[in-house]
């Protein structure tokens, strides 16, 4: 039977997607649309409206315009905090029509989608933090230091107009990481969705306004890169750009805010290791952790996935075939089939990418155990790519070092702790990583030698409440937590003095 989308579109209610500017939904300027493909079979899907640089300017004025008015902006804790608890539960409500419509976006399977980390009921307890965070933050009252008395007080303020810019491939629980906190905060916000991932977004739009979100408070521009996203960043009515997506777009945000002293926060790609000692508690289960992130569900294009596995030589070969037994279980196809486990590539450039990789990586010499091909037969029309582990990687060569965003593992042996500890930072990057050990103070040793975000032991979980993000090139901030929260606001000192005396 040949694999087919088409029937899973109205069952799912997708609906050609339109903007959200002032509270309306708009048609783009002139009607542009970008057509969104299939990963798993090609077929057109749906249009997604592409927003024109005047189009954005509307929904920044929208945005402005909503900031001012205070009716978001210096609501009440109580009513913010009702709205977003609100819209937490219509998530978990609209659950399966979101994880359905994720399918028809980016292929992730619905098997996956209820997977914590990436789940909606992830997002949805997103928004339950940060509307935690509502009526407990603020700021202090000092002692005057010198003259006469005096109060010295500092609040915090939102920031203003947030622009958040999101990829395609963890929808749910990256809008709520952004958008929790930002109107959590009290700021107003202009979202641009990936083109890749439209029509999810668009659903959890439509029921945060159905939980009573003001008019102008939350817009949405949605289209590629250019124009829609570089008229976003350089527009000079946005205080502030939440970003998560590649480095080399990072990057260009980091250049274009510079032109208004945007306040930015990134959360960039990796190359996370997995550092697997010779007396891992279990090491099938290190070797099955670390392929599965590899390669099930979003079949590596997963910014925190442990694409370097660093294996002392003791278990070295013990790990590959272990690895290799998880890898031939990976199963593909149909997103809806919940014996789907793994996703294909999200378009035709990252599958030539990733391919592109496989052959640099032969060429350099490294050892390929399994995979390494396009899957042809049934999944030919789709970018589908077979689960590919490499031994004997050399780790200052390509497939080491740079992101690949697919199914790609390499495994790199190492004898001692430090040289684990100094091949596993030898990156440009610094997400996570994993360490795997029975020995509790060498897990403690190795976690702070580490310089990465987040410091798995003997296990990775990523979860609302905690800070995640980058050392050095995988990002600037964190989300999740209280410092998240901070991030969309300013801190303003008042002082006033208490009599006639000057202060
Ligand atoms: P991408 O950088 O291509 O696109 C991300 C977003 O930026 C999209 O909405 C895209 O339309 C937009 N964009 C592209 N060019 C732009 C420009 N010039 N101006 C403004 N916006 C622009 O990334 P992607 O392919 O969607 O996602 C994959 C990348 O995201 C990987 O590098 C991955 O590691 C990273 N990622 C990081 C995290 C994290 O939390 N650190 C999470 C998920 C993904």
């Amino acid at each position: 039977m040949t694999l087919t989308m088409l029937p899973h579109r109205q069952a799912a209610g997708l609906r050609s997607g339109k903007l959200h500017i002032d509270g309306e939904w708009v048609a783009a300027e002139g009607g542009a649309t970008w057509t969104h493909h299939h990963p798993a079979t090609g077929e057109e899907i749906g249009e997604v409206a592409v927003a024109s640089p005047s189009d954005v300017d509307a929904a920044v004025a929208a945005a402005r315009r909503a900031f001012e008015s205070g009716e978001w902006s210096r609501a009440n804790a109580q009513t913010r905090i009702a709205v977003l608890h609100r819209f937490a539960d219509l998530l978990r409500e609209n659950a399966d029509q979101l994880r359905a419509l994720q399918a028809l976006d980016n292929s992730v399977p619905v098997s996956f989608g209820s997977i914590y980390a990436v789940s909606v009921a992830a997002a949805a307890d997103a928004f339950d933090h940060h509307a935690g965070w509502i009526d407990k933050i603020g700021g202090q009252t000092l002692p005057p230091y010198q003259g006469g008395d005096h109060l010295a007080m500092s609040f915090r303020e939102p920031i203003g107009v947030v622009a958040a810019i999101l990829p395609w491939n963890v929808p749910f629980l990256l809008f709520a990481q952004k958008v929790a906190p930002a109107l959590a905060a009290g700021c107003t916000v202009v979202l641009k969705p990936s083109e890749y991932a439209t029509f999810s977004v668009l659903r959890m739009v439509e029921l945060l306004i159905e939980a009573g979100l003001p008019k102008g408070t939350l817009n949405v521009v949605t289209g590629p890169g250019d124009p829609t996203g570089e008229r976003l960043i350089t527009h000079p009515d946005i205080d502030k750009i939440s970003f998560t997506g590649s480095r080399e777009v990072g990057k260009r945000i980091v250049e274009a805010s510079a032109a208004t002293l945007k306040r930015v926060s990134l959360e960039l790609g990796g190359k996370s290791p997995a550092v697997v000692f010779g007396d891992a508690p279990d090491v099938g289960v290190a070797a099955a952790t670390t392929v599965g992130a590899v390669t099930m569900g979003l079949s590596g294009q997963a910014c925190v996935a442990n694409t370097r596995a660093l294996v002392h030589r003791d278990v070295y070969e013990e790990f590959i075939a272990a690895a290799q037994g998880v890898a031939a279980a990976v199963t593909y196809g149909d997103p809806f089939d919940p014996s789907v486990i793994s996703a294909p590539l999200i378009n035709g450039r990252q599958l030539d990418r990733v391919l592109g990789y496989i052959e640099k990586g032969k060429a350099e010499g490294a050892r390929l155990v399994t995979g390494g091909e396009r899957l042809s037969g049934e999944y030919a029309a789709g970018n589908f790519v077979a689960p590919t582990i490499f031994a004997d990687v050399d780790n200052s060569s390509t497939i080491a070092q740079e992101e690949i965003f697919g199914p790609v593992l390499s495994v790199v042996p190492f004898s001692q702790e430090d040289e684990a500890i100094r091949l596993a930072n030898d990156t440009e990057y610094g997400l996570g990583a994993s360490v795997f050990t029975s020995d509790a103070q060498r897990a403690f040793r190795v976690a702070r030698g580490l310089r990465a975000g987040t410091v798995g032991i003997n296990g990775f979980q990523i979860e609302p409440h905690l800070p995640f993000g980058g050392f050095k090139q995988s990002g600037l901030g964190r989300e999740g937590g209280r410092t998240a929260f901070e991030a969309y606001t300013e801190l303003k000192t008042v002082l006033m003095p208490l009599g006639d005396e000057l202060m």
